[in-house]
């Protein structure tokens, strides 16, 4: 079986439905078994550190999962200063953490605003690497924080199936306009990143087998991914979370298919499950994302209920 699983990417659908449902525990063991040997052989027994800074939650969206989305009332917005933001930077440089990640709601005029302070880091961190994860923006844009020493861009697709993302999305969000951004991401040069929710409303095994074949056709350098987690006064906050499990094992798959891609383990893991994060390193990520937002604003970035800040 492992010679067959360390041809992942050659595997038929049929196979890759097995392995994501398939009741047999020792054959899951296998599979993680499996990642985490080819993650160490091709990666580096290395974990990687980022340093996440939420910089904001102001957001013009409204993702029905969403916990910052536009109009969820009762979440107090708030925005880090150039001098903040900084300052979060200097907090990871001296811990050793030479990857600063900021992510916020989507909001172009505001991220208008990011480009000097992209100028000020690199000017200060020259090797640091600087990770957007800003939504969508004006092309114009995303090559303005490019040229202004911006590396890399997280942008998940959320889900590869049109009929699922209207279902988790507003009218006029389109999978398509977020395709067209992940594409344009990469033709500027950035290391992009792609991802979705495990276990979203309505989410089928076929939509995640859909989700790792857009993957294997845009070819992502990282790929995020984490259960959904309802959040209270959202139009899901109702909805079961994800499974952690299922979670685990496309970090599996998706090591054996991208063995060089970037794969952390992520809070929303972490949250669902005591030790998800290294149970998602046992799986294969190699990724960890440690907060350094301030802790004043770090509880109103409020994706999902429960979620760790650590
Ligand atoms: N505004 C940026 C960053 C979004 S927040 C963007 O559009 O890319 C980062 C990620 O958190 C999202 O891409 C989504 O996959 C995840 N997320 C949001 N709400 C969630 C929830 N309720 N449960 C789990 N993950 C969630």
């Amino acid at each position: 079986m492992i010679e067959t699983l360390k041809n992942t990417r050659n595997l038929p659908d049929s196979a890759l439905q097995e392995l994501l449902e398939s009741p047999s525990a020792a054959l899951a063991q296998e599979l993680k078994d499996t990642a985490r040997e080819v993650c160490l052989k091709v990666k580096g027994p290395e974990v990687l550190i980022r340093a996440l800074i939420e910089w904001s939650n102001v957001c013009r969206n409204d993702c029905l999962y969403c916990g910052i989305r536009r109009s969820r009332a009762d979440v107090p917005r708030y925005s880090l200063s150039p001098e903040e933001i900084l300052q979060c930077c200097g907090a990871a440089w001296r811990d050793g953490v030479p990857t600063f990640v900021l992510q916020g709601g989507e909001n172009p005029a505001a991220a208008e605003g990011l480009v000097p302070i992209v100028r000020t880091i690199r000017e200060r961190f020259p090797s640091a690497a600087i990770t957007l994860s800003l939504g969508e923006l004006p092309f114009e844009l995303y090559a303005a924080l490019k040229e202004a020493g911006a590396n890399r861009y997280l942008l998940r697709h959320e889900t590869a199936n049109p009929e699922h993302y209207a279902r988790l999305h507003p009218a006029g969000m389109r999978l398509e306009t977020r395709l067209a951004c992940i594409r344009e991401l990469k033709r500027l040069g950035y290391e992009t990143g792609m991802g979705m929710m495990v276990g979203s409303p309505g989410q089928t095994t076929r939509n995640l087998i859909e989700d790792l074949r857009l993957m294997q056709e845009i070819g992502p350098h990282m790929i995020g991914i984490g259960p959904f987690i309802p959040q209270d006064g959202t139009p899901f906050e109702n909805c079961p979370a994800g499974s952690a499990e299922t979670t685990l094992r496309l970090i599996a798959i998706m090591r054996l298919m991208f063995p060089d891609a970037n794969i952390p383990a992520t809070t929303a893991l972490a949250t669902l499950l005591p030790g998800g994060k290294q149970a998602g390193i046992q799986a294969g990520a190699n990724v960890i994302m440690n907060v350094y937002t301030p802790l004043k604003e770090r509880k109103k970035y409020d994706l999902y209920k429960g979620k760790t800040d650590v």
